[in-house]
C-alpha cells in the first residue's frame, strides 16, 4: 500500500484538474495521478475556451470558485463575445488561447493548491469493499486507498487513432492509450460504448500567405471569463479566415473511401456540431466553400490550427486538399489531423451527483461520460470532485438544478437521457436560458460555493462587495416610481395609461437602457460600469422571467398529451432536419416521451405542443 487519501483523481485533463482542486478546496486530501505530469491543462484539440453555451458552463465553473475561467484569461490571446449582436442571454464568451499560456497556468494552479498532490502513473483498476470503492491499483503494481475515487481519462480508454487506413492505439496524438480501467468497468458490470472525435492538420504559420486570408479581430472591449479578473494583460492577435474552394470538395470525395470515418473503420459516433471537413462534404455538399478560421496557437508558436477541417483522411490527401484553398497553397503540415475512438460509460449509470449507481465512492466526469469540449467536462470535473470529497467526509452529495445552472442542464440530460453522440452544450438545451446568464453566474452560484466552502477568501470577498452593490443599485433602481406624466418630463414617451413604473421597470423598454436611466437620475452613476450593466441586464429580462416560468408550468401540464401517431412531423415548422429524423424515427406517444428525444430543446416541444393543439381542434371542428 502506498498511502491513503480521501479522494483519489485519475486523469489530469480538464475534467481531473477541475475535480482535483474542488476536492482539496473542500479541505480532502487529495491526489491526483495522472500519465504524464507535462499533460496538465493540456487542450487536446483547438486552443480555444468558451463559445455559446460553453462560454455559461465556464463562468458557471468560475463561480463556483472553479480553475478554468481564471486560466483562461492568464492565456487568452484573442477574446471575442459570440452573438454580442443578440441578447445578453444567449451572449457567450470565448477566447482563443496559447496553448502554452494555458498548460502552465493550469500547472501552476495545481501545483499552488494545499491538500493536492499531483503523481505521475496509470491507474488500471480498483478495489472494493461492501460495494464501496476502497483502493486504486496502479499499473507498476502500487495501490492507493482511498474514500473516493474521481475518473476523469477523457479519450484515452482503449483509444484508437486512425488516419486513413492507419490506426495507431494512443490517447490523443503521441500519448498511449489506457486499456486496464475499461476492463475493469466491464467486469462490474458498467455498459461501455464508442465515441469518436477528430482534429484537423496543425499548419506552420511561416507557410501561410497571410495576405491572401481575411483577417478577424478580437474584441475592443475584451470580456474576461472570471469574475475575478480585472484587466486583460495579454496582446491579442487577429486570426485568417479563408474558404474550401470547389477543387478542395472534389479531393474529398474522390477520396472519401479512403476516410476512415467512410471506409467504415471507425464503429463510434462521431460529434454532430463539430462535423470532419468529409461529413461537411458528404451531408451539406458544395455550397459555395466551408469556412476555416486559421488560429494561432500562442503567441512565441508558429504553429496554427486551421479550424473547420477536422479529418480523417491519409496524411497524402491532407497536404493535397490544403493546397486548393487560399492561403494554404504552399502551408506545410507540422503534424496530419486524425480522428480518435475511445470508450466511454452509458451516462445513466450515474447518479445526479456524478457518483456511479453500480459502485458507491466512485464518480465518473468528463468525455469518459460521452460529453466533447474542455469546459462540460470540467464541469463535471467540479461537482465530482467536490461531491467526492463530501462522501469521503461522510457527507450527502450536492447536486446543481437546472433551473440553477448549465451545469445542472447538462448532467441532468447525460443522467436521464444518456447519449447517442458526444453530448456538447448549447443554450437551446436549457428551458430556464434567460435566467442561466454568462452575466449572473455568480449571484446563482457563488453563494452555494461559499456556504460550502470550496471559495476562497479573495473570491467570497469579491462577491460579497460586488452583491452589496448591486443590490444597492437595485434598491435604487426599484425606489424610484414616476408617474407617465412624470416619466414624459424626464424625455420618456410612455403610454397615458396612468400606471405608476419604477426605474427598473422602465428597462424593460426597448428604448431605455442604463445610459437613458443615469442622465434623468444622476445618482445612479456613483455605480461602477459592470454594476449597471448587470443592473440594465436583470431589469431587461425581469419581464421576461416571470413569461418563462409560466410557459414551463404549462409544458409541465402537458406532459401527458398524447401526439397522434399520424404526426406529419416535416408540417412542423421551425424544426431542425435533425430533430424531425429522430421524431420520425422515434415515434413518441405523448409529450412526456418527445420530451426525451436526445436533442430535444425547450422550444421545439412548444412547437410540439402548439402542432398538436391546432390538429385537435382542426379534427374537433371537422366532427
Ligand atoms: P482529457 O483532457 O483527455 O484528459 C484525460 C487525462 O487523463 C489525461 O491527462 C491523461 O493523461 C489522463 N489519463 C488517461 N487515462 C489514465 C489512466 N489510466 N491513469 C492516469 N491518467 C490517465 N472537443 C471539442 O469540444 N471539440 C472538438 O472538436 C474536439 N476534438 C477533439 C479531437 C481530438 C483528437 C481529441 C483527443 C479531443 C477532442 N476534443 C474536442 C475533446 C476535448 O479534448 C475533450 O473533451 C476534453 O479534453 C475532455 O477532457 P477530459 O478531462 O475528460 O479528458
Amino acid at each position: 500500500m502506498e498511502g491513503k487519501f480521501d479522494v483519489v483523481v485519475v486523469g489530469g485533463g480538464h475534467a481531473g484538474c477541475e475535480a482535483a482542486s474542488a476536492a482539496a478546496r473542500y479541505g480532502a486530501e487529495t491526489l491526483l495521478i495522472t500519465l504524464k505530469r507535462t499533460g496538465i491543462g493540456v487542450m487536446s484539440c483547438n486552443p480555444a475556451i468558451g463559445g455559446i453555451g460553453k462560454g455559461q458552463l465556464v463562468r458557471e465553473i468560475d463561480a463556483l470558485d472553479g480553475l478554468m475561467g481564471r486560466v483562461a484569461d492568464a492565456a487568452a490571446i484573442q477574446y471575442r463575445l459570440l452573438n454580442r449582436r443578440k441578447g445578453p442571454a444567449v451572449r457567450g464568451p470565448r477566447a482563443q488561447a496559447d496553448r502554452a499560456l494555458y498548460r502552465r497556468a493550469m500547472g501552476e494552479a495545481i501545483a499552488e493548491q494545499a491538500r493536492l498532490t499531483v503523481i505521475e502513473g496509470e491507474a488500471v483498476g480498483f478495489e472494493t469493499e461492501n460495494g464501496r470503492l476502497r483502493r486504486v491499483r496502479l499499473a507498476d503494481g502500487r495501490e492507493i486507498a482511498c474514500g473516493a475515487m474521481v475518473v476523469t481519462t477523457g479519450t484515452f480508454l482503449n483509444g484508437l487513432i486512425h488516419m486513413g487506413d492507419r490506426q495507431i492505439r494512443a490517447g490523443r496524438i503521441d500519448e498511449p492509450a489506457t486499456k486496464g480501467l475499461s476492463d475493469e468497468l466491464l467486469a462490474s458490470g458498467f455498459k461501455l460504448a464508442r465515441l469518436k472525435t477528430g482534429t484537423p492538420p496543425r499548419l506552420d504559420g511561416r507557410s501561410i500567405d497571410w495576405r491572401a486570408v481575411d483577417r478577424q479581430s478580437a474584441d475592443e472591449d475584451p470580456v474576461a471569463f472570471s469574475f475575478m479578473t480585472g484587466v486583460v494583460r495579454n496582446p491579442q492577435i487577429d486570426c485568417g479566415v479563408t474558404r474550401t474552394t470547389t477543387e478542395t470538395h472534389r479531393i474529398i470525395r474522390e477520396n472519401l473511401h479512403r476516410s476512415a470515418m467512410y471506409s467504415g473503420a471507425i464503429g463510434g459516433v462521431g460529434p454532430r456540431y463539430c462535423p470532419s471537413i468529409e461529413d461537411k462534404i458528404a451531408k451539406f455538399g458544395d455550397r459555395d466553400g466551408h469556412q476555416i478560421f486559421l488560429e494561432p496557437e500562442g503567441l512565441d508558436d508558429d504553429t496554427v490550427y486551421p479550424n473547420g477541417i477536422s479529418t480523417s483522411l491519409p496524411e497524402s490527401v491532407q497536404r493535397e486538399f490544403l493546397k486548393t484553398i487560399a492561403g494554404l497553397e504552399k502551408a506545410i503540415v507540422v503534424q496530419p489531423g486524425y480522428a480518435i475512438e475511445y470508450d466511454h460509460v452509458d451516462p445513466r449509470e450515474l447518479r445526479h451527483t456524478l457518483e456511479t449507481r453500480r459502485i458507491a465512492g466512485l464518480f465518473l466526469a468528463g468525455q469518459i461520460n460521452g460529453t466533447t469540449g474542455y469546459e462540460e467536462a470540467g464541469a463535471q470535473g467540479l461537482v465530482a470532485g467536490l461531491n467526492a470529497a463530501r462522501l469521503a467526509a461522510g457527507n450527502d452529495g450536492i447536486t446543481i438544478s437546472r433551473g440553477q445552472g448549465y451545469i445542472g442542464v447538462m448532467i441532468d440530460d447525460l443522467v436521464c437521457r444518456g447519449v447517442a453522440e458526444p453530448y456538447r452544450m448549447f443554450t437551446s438545451r436549457s428551458e430556464f436560458r434567460l435566467s442561466l446568464r454568462a452575466d449572473n453566474a455568480d449571484r446563482r452560484l457563488t453563494p452555494m460555493a461559499i456556504e460550502l466552502g470550496i471559495a476562497g477568501a479573495g473570491r467570497r470577498l469579491h462577491f460579497e462587495r460586488k452583491s452589496a452593490a448591486f443590490d444597492d443599485a437595485a434598491r435604487l433602481a426599484k425606489s424610484i416610481v414616476v408617474s407617465p406624466d412624470e416619466a414624459a418630463r424626464k424625455g420618456f414617451r410612455l403610454n397615458r395609461d396612468g400606471i405608476r413604473r419604477s426605474a427598473f421597470e422602465l428597462m424593460s423598454y426597448p428604448e431605455i437602457g442604463i445610459a437613458e436611466i443615469m442622465a434623468a437620475w444622476p445618482e445612479f452613476r456613483r455605480f461602477d460600469d459592470g454594476i449597471l450593466q448587470d443592473l440594465e441586464t436583470e431589469a431587461r429580462y425581469a419581464a421576461y422571467l416571470d413569461r418563462q416560468e409560466a410557459d414551463i408550468a404549462s409544458v409541465m401540464r402537458e406532459e401527458a398529451r398524447a401526439i397522434p401517431s399520424d404526426l406529419d412531423v416535416d408540417a412542423l415548422p421551425g424544426l431542425s432536419n435533425e430533430l424531425k429524423q429522430k421524431i420520425a424515427e422515434c415515434r413518441p406517444a405523448n409529450i412526456a416521451q418527445a420530451q426525451r428525444i436526445d436533442g430535444m430543446t425547450p422550444a421545439a416541444i412548444g412547437i410540439i405542443i402548439a402542432h398538436v393543439k391546432r390538429a385537435e381542434k382542426h379534427r374537433r371542428a371537422v366532427r
